[in-house]
């Protein structure tokens, strides 16, 4: 901005002005004398001073004091040799010498005056030019931009901010922002205030706003703001910043990232499907023998009521445990929103083991489970962590399937002061070399029929509650997968029943 202005006000002089200033003043003396002459010859009227003033006062009028004293000078040596040559009564050495000072003070007067207005008039103009610059750059600038008074008054508006509101400055101006802008935290002082006192305070915090445009479409908006120097009192100028379109666009993938999880826990359930079956075939198969044997009691000629109400004692068992493991597992893949939670890290580790339990079973594997005694509480959703650790278990059932020796072992404790730590370790193949940096970015899989998404959304999961995941080759075979996750805050939070 500086630089444009320097550059307007350096603007050079024209180079031939100088030479332009001498022949004016050389020509409008020569005729001065020429007009003298002229009317002495002709009309015998001797006025050999008149024209000479004459011709300065146009000269330094036209030109300026340069001008005008070249005139005077020329004038007086024009003189000094008419002295000589033509015999006039007024054209003495003492007039010719006073009319030369008169001349000279004349020049300097008249040029300074010139001077004056011409700098007035130059002055003028640069800053009308400044104002047209300042307002084509307000006018053109992309980011929306109101300027208020004191009283939260429109006072002007760019183009961008116009389209934003899809208002005409005329319909704005003089009226309240907050016609069309309210604090999205809004407590008894005016949005003007407030935007003052931040612009004051040198701070550069944003104000979270809603606006509204003329066709009712509605916006979330920061604004921030500057003073501007005012006549009329404290201005401020509003910078608008759009935030409508940025929070649509974290709102539509924070959803296709909840489906996504949502796809993943379905997935990762399909596979343990045929362990799921298994295990409630189970608790089926017992209930159904369990009635059979009821029935064949029921006719008998003697009936053994004790008997009966035992296989209905251990049916209701069994059809309970059964209601357990549905429940859990429509828990884990109901499409529900984010509830976070303060749970304490057992429970996660034992919920997540339940549900893969029969998997790990099935597979032959061993489980070993630990979980520091007095691990405090975490607040996340219960489900999502879950997740994380099922995908971990799934995983280290099939790195282990040509395994030897097949052992996962759970851990929970203390991650320092402030966090917990929770890691997988099993005997497996370990992590293949092709994608031993890439086991968490998307779509990286060695598995002819894995997706390659589920550590990524591990990823995912365990950052958005200010966890850390990584994995590393546990000492001689297998892999060790972890991930931490904060304690719950003490203050407020209460442990989920
Ligand atoms: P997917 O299981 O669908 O392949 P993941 O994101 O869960 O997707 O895993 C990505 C890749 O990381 C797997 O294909 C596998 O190569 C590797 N991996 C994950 N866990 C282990 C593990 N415990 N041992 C060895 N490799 C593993």
């Amino acid at each position: 901005m500086r630089r444009l202005w320097l550059m307007l006000d350096e603007a050079p002089l024209p180079s031939r002005q100088g030479v332009f200033v001498w022949l004016t003043a050389s020509a409008a003396s020569f005729a001065a004398v020429i007009v003298t002459l002229v009317f002495d010859l002709k009309f015998g009227i001797q006025l050999p001073f008149l024209w000479a003033i004459a011709a300065i006062l146009v000269v330094t009028v036209r030109t300026g004091m340069t001008g005008g004293l070249h005139c005077a000078a020329m004038n007086l040596l024009l003189q000094i040799g008419m002295a000589y040559r033509v015999p006039m009564t007024l054209l003495t050495f003492r007039n010719i010498a006073v009319v030369a000072c008169l001349s000279a003070c004349l020049a300097v007067i008249g040029g300074w005056r010139r001077q004056k207005r011409a700098d007035r008039d130059a002055f003028a103009a640069q800053i009308k030019l400044r104002e047209a610059h300042l307002q084509s750059i307000f006018d053109h600038l992309p980011a929306p931009i109101v300027i208020i008074d004191v009283a939260g008054r429109v006072r002007g508006i760019n183009a961008a901010g116009c389209a934003l509101f899809e208002v005409a400055p005329d319909t704005v101006f003089g009226g309240s922002l907050e016609a069309f802008v309210i604090r999205q935290d809004p407590d008894e002082r005016s949005l003007a205030d407030v935007l003052s006192d931040l612009s004051a305070s040198g701070s550069d915090l944003a104000v979270k706003a809603r606006g509204t445009t003329a066709t009712g479409r509605a916006l979330h908006l920061l604004l921030t703001a500057s003073r501007v120097p005012s006549g009329e009192g404290r201005w401020l100028t509003v910078h608008v910043q759009d935030e409508t379109e940025r929070l649509a666009a974290a709102a539509r993938l924070e959803d296709v990232q909840r489906q996504l999880m949502h796809v993943s826990r379905a997935t990762a359930l399909g596979e343990l499907g045929s362990a799921i079956a298994h295990e409630l075939n189970q608790p089926l198969a017992a209930i159904s023998a369990c009635l059979g044997a009821a029935k064949i009691e029921i006719a008998r000629e003697r009936i053994d009521r004790a008997e009966i109400a035992d296989a209905l004692d251990t049916s209701l068992a069994h059809t309970l445990r059964a209601g357990a493991v549905l429940k859990r597992l429509r828990v884990f893949v109901a499409r529900a929103p984010e509830t976070r939670q303060v749970i304490t890290v057992a429970d996660i580790v034992a919920e997540a083991v339940s549900l893969v339990q029969f998997a790990v079973r099935d597979a032959g594997v061993r489980l070993d489970v630990t979980v520091a005694p007095g691990l405090g509480a975490v607040e996340v959703d219960p489900v999502q962590i879950q997740q994380v650790l099922l995908n971990m278990i799934r995983n280290a059932i099939e790195a282990m399937r040509d395994a030897a020796v097949r052992m996962i072992t759970i851990e929970a404790r203390a991650d320092g002061h402030a966090g917990i730590v929770i890691s997988v370790v099993d005997t497996g193949t370990g992590i293949a070399p092709a994608i031993a940096d890439l086991v968490f970015t998307p779509f990286e899989t060695t598995k002819g029929d894995g997706l390659g998404v589920g550590l990524s959304i591990s990823k995912t999961i365990v950052e958005s509650f200010g966890g850390e995941i990584g994995c590393e080759a546990n000492g001689g075979a297998g892999t060790r997968f972890w991930f931490s996750l904060p304690l719950a805050r003490a203050e407020g939070s209460r442990l989920a029943a």
